[in-house]
């Protein structure tokens, strides 16, 4: 390998420690190299087709586009070339040789978060063109760039430390890869094998693959083609195929329409959420097409942003080959068309979700932070996003869920608002005071247990006419119930109400009694516009200075014994009212996830308890 006019390059720190697990792993289904080898080629001829369409002086022009593999069985190598758009001698060093521009930076990061056995990671995520040091202990890249000023060159790699750079005479634009082949890795040069392999893994490639001389590949865009020719399976490989994936598709919307605009679009939804493994957000994963030829393969802007885990491919034969991707974001005719889609797609969620509610809770719960995204942020989309979301409410079993049509569906006669309260858990938010009044009533509410719901609930506002309103907060109107008990007379209670005031003085806005509580003696309501107890401790997380005081309606429940107690008290034993008082007021702040000083409280409490032992 050495020769006097070979440039040496080390593999960079990351790369190193890839091809080390590459090359040591004991990763059995070494034969994915292939597939990720025919990948690399059809994106090259992808980008190939989209320079002719754009650019005059393409080296080479006139190349057949296709994958040509060369299986030689006495050299023990394999050949895969194509004559898509080449690397320059940056480029070799860039791609080959670095991190940045390769599919096995998500490789990595994966690997590093999620502690698993890099045999189990290869399997899952591929590893690019360095799978190729599975199989080969040499691997040689010739290339050719179509830029006119380009050089035929020569990379030379034994995937251990590092590559070698060199001039190479005869090269034609495009790639050309030999591998030469580890002692134990023959078989890949075995026709029979490879031609097996291409059916398996690259069925789908949108060029011709050629195996000595032969095509071996269907060559279609499926998106193309009639849906009542094409079967469950073909769309499963296809999804498998674009999307780089090894999931099935969960649900899949194929789209055409000739007017106003011809669109033909094959959008599938993945059933693993790959912001969940690990990943930070992810790139948009509907690929945008004129007419087969690859104009963005992740289209910012084109579909909402909450839509990036959608896989697939959008054609339209009305867009112009020379968009650019910066230009694409300004386009009417792209918002246009990603408009149609996203309608397209939500509507799809909507009929799925109603003919198999078991499935959709399923999925519902691997991807919702993506559905309430879009609730916050896709204002267009925010009626038909909210119909699909699924929450606990007060009428669903632990662990159940309900979506707002069947809360609506259930809602009392004259009921004109959605109710909802905040909470940790179910748990904690079954055991406040809060529910009480709405339980008697046989009023539904739901459950925002999730950190960002609140921040649903605000952005939502309303769903189909109706007001979504916090359970904790003042301003709810409820009709008078029928509960049990004798109460305090309405003097006793204004004077009681009159009392409390003044000892709390204006650290309450309000006392009054309420129809609301039926088991607790007293309930803090917070004003309308306050922060939840969830976001109070967000936003103290972030600034240790913040501080905002809340001063709550403080409602009282005139059928309670302790209440009725009270109001004797208060002319009896003054004193003693005074703490009663004091601590109720602190146990309905406490409920209300209000109390930040308990030191009181519990000198307080002590003293209760002395005089209740006497
Ligand atoms: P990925 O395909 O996910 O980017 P790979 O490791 O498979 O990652 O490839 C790394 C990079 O090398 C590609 O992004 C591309 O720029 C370049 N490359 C690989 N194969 C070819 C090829 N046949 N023609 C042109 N460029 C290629
Ligand atoms: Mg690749």
């Amino acid at each position: 390998m050495s020769d006097a006019t070979a440039e040496k390059h080390v593999f960079q720190a990351e790369i190193q420690q890839l091809l080390d697990l590459v090359v040591h792993s004991l990763y059995t289904d070494r034969e994915i190299f292939l597939r990720e080898l025919i990948s690399n080629a059809s994106d090259a001829m992808e980008k190939l087709r989209h320079v002719e369409a754009t650019e005059k002086d393409v080296h080479d022009a006139g190349l057949p586009l296709q994958v040509e593999i060369i299986a030689d069985k006495e050299a023990g190598t394999l050949t895969i070339q194509d004559h898509g758009i080449g690397m320059t001698h940056d480029e070799l060093v860039e791609n080959l040789g670095t991190i940045a521009h390769s599919g096995t930076k998500a490789f990595l990061q994966a690997m590093k978060d999620s502690g698993k056995s890099p045999e189990t990671m290869i399997g899952q995520f591929g590893v690019g063109f360095y799978s190729a040091f599975m199989v080969a202990d040499e691997v040689k890249v010739f290339t050719r760039s179509w830029r006119k000023d380009g050089e035929g060159l020569v990379w030379t790699s034994d995937g251990t430390s590092g590559y070698e750079i060199e001039p190479a005479e005869g090269v034609a634009r495009g790639t050309k890869i030999v591998l030469k082949l580890k002692e134990d890795q023959k078989e890949y040069a075995e026709e029979y094998r490879v031609k097996h392999l291409v059916e398996t893994y690259s069925n789908f490639v949108g060029f011709p693959v050629m195996i000595d001389g032969k095509r071996v590949n269907e060559v279609e865009a499926l998106w193309l083609k009639n849906k009542s020719e094409i079967s469950d399976d073909e769309y499963k490989e296809f999804y498998k195929f674009q999307a780089k994936a090894f999931d099935e598709p969960q649900y899949r919307l194929h789209f055409s329409a000739d007017a106003p605009l011809e669109i033909n679009a094959l959008v599938f939804v993945p059933s693993e959420n790959p912001e969940n493994m690990g990943f930070g957000k992810v790139d948009p994963g509907v690929a945008l097409y004129c007419k087969k030829v690859l104009i963005d393969p992740e289209p910012k802007g084109l579909l909402p942003d909450w839509m990036r885990f959608l896989k697939g491919v959008i054609d339209s034969a009305d867009l112009p080959l020379n968009i650019s991707r910066e230009t694409m974001q300004d386009s009417a005719l792209v918002r246009k068309i990603g408009t149609v889609i996203s309608k397209r797609v939500l509507k799809m969620f909507d009929k799925e979700a109603d003919a198999d509610p078991e499935k959709w809770r399923a999925f519902y719960k691997k991807f919702d932070r993506f559905f309430k995204e879009g609730v916050a942020t896709d204002f267009a989309n925010k009626e038909a996003l909210a119909k699909l979301l699924r929450f606990e409410t007060s009428m669903t079993e632990a662990g159940e869920v309900a979506g707002l049509k069947d809360y609506l569906s259930r809602a009392k006669d004259g009921q004109e608002e959605i109710y909802y309260i905040v909470g940790n858990s179910r748990d904690q938010i079954e055991a406040s005071p809060y529910l009480e009044a709405f339980k008697t009533r046989g009023l539904e509410v739901i459950y925002f247990t999730d950190a960002v719901d609140e921040y649903v609930a605000d952005s939502l506002a309303e769903f189909d006419g109706k007001k979504l309103r916090s359970i904790t907060k003042g301003g709810v109107d409820l009709d008078d119930a029928e509960v049990e008990g004798e109460a305090l007379s309405e003097e006793e209670t204004t004077a009681l109400c009159e009392f409390l005031k003044t000892e709390f003085g204006d650290k309450v806005t309000k006392v009054g009694a309420g129809k609301r509580l039926v088991d607790s003696p007293v309930v803090a309501l917070v004003p309308e516009d306050a922060m939840t107890p969830q976001m109070r401790q967000m936003m103290k997380a972030m600034d240790e200075n913040f501080s905002d005081e809340v001063k709550v309606e403080l409602e009282i429940n005139p059928r309670h014994e302790l209440i009725k107690r009270l109001a004797s008290a208060k002319d009896d034993n003054a004193d003693l009212a005074k703490m009663v008082a004091g601590q109720l007021l602190d146990n309905a702040l406490m409920a209300a996830g209000l109390l930040e000083d308990a030191r009181d409280t519990v000198r307080r409490m002590n003293e209760l308890m002395a005089k209740a032992l006497g």
